[in-house]
């Protein structure tokens, strides 16, 4: 048996088990198997690096160790050295761990599904986590005109800075704009107080993509899409950056029908 897996904390709460489990069995590829690993921060660099042992040939990597797995790995992509994360880690026969970073490949791959070439646009990141530093460094590289907004401003500064992209103190209108925070599907908060808004940040020209999903539409794409805007929901992102992931462990062409089926017919995470 071969085996994938995510590592997250407290639980690896995500749709991939069900996405790549999906891909695996229309691939033909019976003895391959994707599995949840819920690994506390202590515990994660022993436990990644006891993994190609036990029969593992990647991972994907989320919160909280997407830096831890940049930091062990024995080389990285561009992508991932320069977002300074890390989501995906293969490890190679030899014993040798790379690591990638599919989130920033995924969102350009899903504007591109849209017919939306980012060179020249505005774009306006919310957020200066891990998602938001894959979205600017995606998003810089394509040519857009980058602005990063955040709660906590010196890390949206930080951010611009290491990146080449705008710290704004107050997110303006955009021709792209992407939730890059991690408010979402909680309707208690109210998201026009959590983040300041304007009227005009999401119009009918505009593409706003939410890197959050859960079950149903988040609450900032539907504001969006009641403006006018074209909406990319976060489940495509994670189609995207699987795709990716699952050609670079398997040498294999994702089987993309299948992983769509199974993310968006699977149970919320
Ligand atoms: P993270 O590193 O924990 O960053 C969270 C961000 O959200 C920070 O900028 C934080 O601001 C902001 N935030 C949290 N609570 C807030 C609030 N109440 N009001 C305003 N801002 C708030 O998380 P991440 O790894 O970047 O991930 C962000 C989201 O993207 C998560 O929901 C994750 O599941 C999702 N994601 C999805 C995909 C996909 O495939 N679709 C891929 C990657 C990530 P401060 O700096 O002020 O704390």
């Amino acid at each position: 048996m071969i085996y994938l897996g995510v590592c997250g904390w407290p639980v690896a709460h995500s749709r991939s088990p069900q996405m790549h489990n999906a891909a695996l069995a229309a691939a033909g590829l019976a003895d391959w198997r994707y599995l949840r690993l819920p690994l506390p921060p202590g515990l994660f660099a022993e436990t990644v690096r006891a993994l190609p042992a036990a029969g593992f040939r990647g991972v994907n990597v989320t919160i909280p160790h997407k830096e831890a797995a940049l930091a062990l790995a024995d080389s990285a992509s561009p992508a991932a050295l320069a977002i300074g994360a890390a989501n995906t880690l293969t490890f190679e026969s030899d014993g040798a761990i790379l690591a990638d970073n599919t989130d920033a490949p995924g969102l350009l791959e899903a504007l591109r599904d849209q017919r939306i070439d980012a060179r020249g646009r505005s774009a306006l990141v919310l957020g200066a986590g891990g998602a938001a530093r894959a979205a600017v460094w995606a998003l810089v590289g394509a040519g857009a005109q980058v602005e990063v907004w955040n709660r906590t401003p010196a890390r949206a500064a930080a951010l611009a800075r290491d990146l080449g992209a705008r710290h704004a103190a107050v997110p303006g209108a955009a021709e792209i704009v992407v939730n890059a925070t991690s408010l979402g599907l909680d309707h208690n908060i109210d998201l026009f107080k959590a983040i300041p808004l304007k009227a005009d940040t999401f119009g009918s020209g505009s593409c706003v993509i939410d890197m959050v999903y859960g079950s149903g539409e988040t609450r900032f794409l539907a504001a969006a899409r009641s403006r006018g805007a074209r909406v990319i929901d976060g489940l495509e992102i994670l189609l995207t950056q699987g795709v990716a992931s699952f050609e670079r462990w398997t040498g294999k062409m994702a089987p993309r029908m299948a992983m769509r089926e199974a993310i968006t017919t699977s149970p919320s995470p």
